[in-house]
């Protein structure tokens, strides 16, 4: 397959490893939009959140977690944003399940939260939630 970030995995493309894991892969992201930027990968290949096994999906969230604390002191960080995309849609360049982990400081400028809000109607959202309840059942 051809997959970037298998070959990173596989060790055929080099990167700066922070932590490697039996099922876990993290490493610095090559293009950082802060500083300490890594990414928390799973050796398995799957492409996004759908496919990801919950045992695979678990080790990459408890190696995020200590990335992020690791990092967090390790820059003095003031805060962490932790982003994972699926799909084209969500703006998912890289087609294997990857989570960022992005150390933040007050006032850097960044945007990556700054959604437009608008008030939900109440109607709609327990018409969505009773849908979603369907398929998670
Ligand atoms: P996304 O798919 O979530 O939009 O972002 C993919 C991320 O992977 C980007 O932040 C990009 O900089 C990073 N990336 C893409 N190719 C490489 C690579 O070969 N090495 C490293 N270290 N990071 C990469
Ligand atoms: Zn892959």
């Amino acid at each position: 397959m051809d997959c970037i970030f298998c070959k990173i995995v596989a060790g055929e493309i080099p990167v700066v490893t922070v932590l490697d894991e039996d099922k876990v892969l993290a490493f610095m992201d090559i293009n950082p939009a802060s500083r300490g930027h890594m990414l928390v990968v799973p050796k398995n290949h799957a492409e996004n959140i759908f496919e990801i096994s919950e045992a695979d999906l678990t080790a990459v969230m408890g190696a995020v977690k200590r990335c992020s604390g690791a990092v967090k002191e390790a820059l003095g960080a003031e805060g962490i944003t932790v982003l994972q995309l699926n799909g084209k849609a969500s703006d998912q360049l890289v087609p294997h399940l990857h989570v960022h982990i992005m150390p933040r400081w007050e006032k850097d400028g960044m945007s990556v939260s700054q959604w437009q809000m608008g008030k939900g109607d109440i109607g709609e959202l327990q018409e969505i939630a009773r849908r979603v309840q369907e398929h998670l059942a």
